[in-house]
């Protein structure tokens, strides 16, 4: 089979074993497979050829991959740029008191992520609704402020399924990074605070270089570094004219700022509110506190695309007025019952430089394809390189899609 070939059989395959649908995003419709949970852990096999191989970025894909390939004997390493694990897995537990968190990245899962379910459940992790399941909703839209029954909420859609539907980690969605960082298998293989600045590829092997000057040698790489910061490394040979497009700005990705507010008391419950809703900025309004203990809760703001946009130009302290201002009319009592608020943006994010990859039609028609083709000794992966943009169930797929690439190569 010819390299295409195989690569093209081995996405097959495990588009088949995984049991997903091609052509998922963020706000897609799909089906939901009957059983949730997936078998996936444990799905390469050892053939005897054991690789070093150096994985950038300890994010999903990086992790999952790099799990999967050391659990059939491989000999691996994470080289990682920033100083902590899970990219946009981000559950963000400080500044907040009474161990509250509310989540930066990812937060809820859909019933058919069977990826994301399957290690969650092979970590023994649990899961819990993600939508709160008492109170009552509400939708500010042109100055009206609706009240929304929990009950016809929650058995609403968001994208192709009820809300009563999406589930969450319990404690936090860096559980699961944290659960692939702990685990025997990546016991001491992953080093942080190392960006890579380098690629160099010859006949035999590849030699990866990072910022503080230290070099590894490898017989194969998987680069899962969001197309929006690859041009950050220099590779010798250049990358493929498409991927050189996709990486000087020709890939779209989806700007995305949460603002966070945590309050000294759960005021809305007095109009027997749970502090979630919508509103026509427009932004969707979470409070991740509702199913934890203490009287203080945080409620955040979602904002995607031109309100992100606005919000970035904003300094955090003006961020933190509007949202608060706005929210004087959705949740009377805010502005005299705050205690601390911040704001996360992913398109300030020095390594991620925007949320998730959004390519235009014309984009995804001419590169998609090639984003996440190996280049020989050269693997991509990342939930930019999936056909399920936005969701780790992406980037898990497609790790798993570049594990398997390398496990079976030479
Ligand atoms: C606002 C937001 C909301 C989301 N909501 C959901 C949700 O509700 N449910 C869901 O399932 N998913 C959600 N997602 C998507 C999910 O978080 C991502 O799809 C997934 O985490 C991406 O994983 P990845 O491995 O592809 O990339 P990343 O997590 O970005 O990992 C890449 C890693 O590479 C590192 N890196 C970059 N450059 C270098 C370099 N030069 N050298 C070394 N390392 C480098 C980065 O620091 C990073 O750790 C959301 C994402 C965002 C931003």
């Amino acid at each position: 089979m010819s390299d295409i070939t195989r690569r093209e059989f081995i996405r097959r395959s495990l588009i088949l074993s995984a049991g997903a649908s091609l052509i998922i995003s963020c706000e897609d419709n799909e089906n939901i497979p009957s059983n949730p949970i997936s078998s996936s852990p444990g799905m390469l096999s050892s053939n005897g050829n054991a690789k070093k191989i150096i994985v950038i970025g300890a994010g999903m894909s990086g992790l999952v991959a790099a799990y999967e390939l050391v659990r059939v004997g491989h000999d691996v390493t994470i080289l990682e740029a920033r100083d902590r694990i899970g990219g946009r897995v981000l559950t963000i537990r400080s500044p907040f008191s009474n161990n509250h968190f509310a989540e930066g990245g990812a937060a809820r899962i859909k019933p058919s992520h069977n990826l994301t379910l399957g290690y969650a459940n092979h970590f023994n992790l649990n899961l819990d609704p993600f939508y709160a399941t008492s109170g009552d909703y509400v939708n500010m839209s042109n100055g009206n402020r609706e009240i929304i029954s929990n009950n016809t909420y929650l058995n609403t859609s968001y994208g192709s399924i009820l809300r009563n539907e999406y589930l969450k980690i319990r404690g936090g969605s860096d559980l699961l990074p944290h659960s692939f960082y702990n685990s025997s298998a990546l016991n001491n293989k992953i080093y942080l605070g190392v960006p890579v600045t380098s690629i160099h590829q010859q006949n035999n092997n590849v030699t990866v270089q990072t910022s503080n000057g230290n070099q590894f040698i490898a017989d194969r790489v998987l680069c899962t570094v969001p197309i929006t910061v690859l041009n950050k490394i220099q590779f010798t040979p250049p990358l493929s004219p498409e991927k050189q497009t996709a990486m000087n700005g020709g890939y779209r990705y989806a700007p995305s700022t949460r603002v966070y507010m945590q309050f000294q008391n759960r005021f809305w419950e007095n109009e027997s509110l749970n502090g979630w809703g919508n509103s026509d900025i427009p932004e969707e309004i979470w409070q991740p506190t509702w199913d934890l203990a203490g009287s203080t809760g945080i409620i955040m703001s979602y904002l995607r695309w031109t309100a992100a946009q606005e919000m970035d130009a904003l300094s955090e302290e003006e961020r933190i007025n509007y949202i608060l201002s706005r929210w004087e009319n959705i949740f009377p009592g805010a502005a005299s019952s705050l205690q601390s608020g911040m704001s996360q943006s992913w398109a300030e994010e020095e390594w991620s430089k925007g949320a998730w990859a959004s390519p235009t039609g014309s984009q995804d028609a001419a590169l998609a394809n090639h984003i996440g083709l190996a280049e020989d000794r050269i693997h991509f992966a990342g939930e930019h390189a999936s056909d399920d943009h936005g969701w780790m169930q992406g980037a898990l797929f497609s790790g798993l899609r570049a594990a398997a690439e390398i496990n079976e190569g030479n």
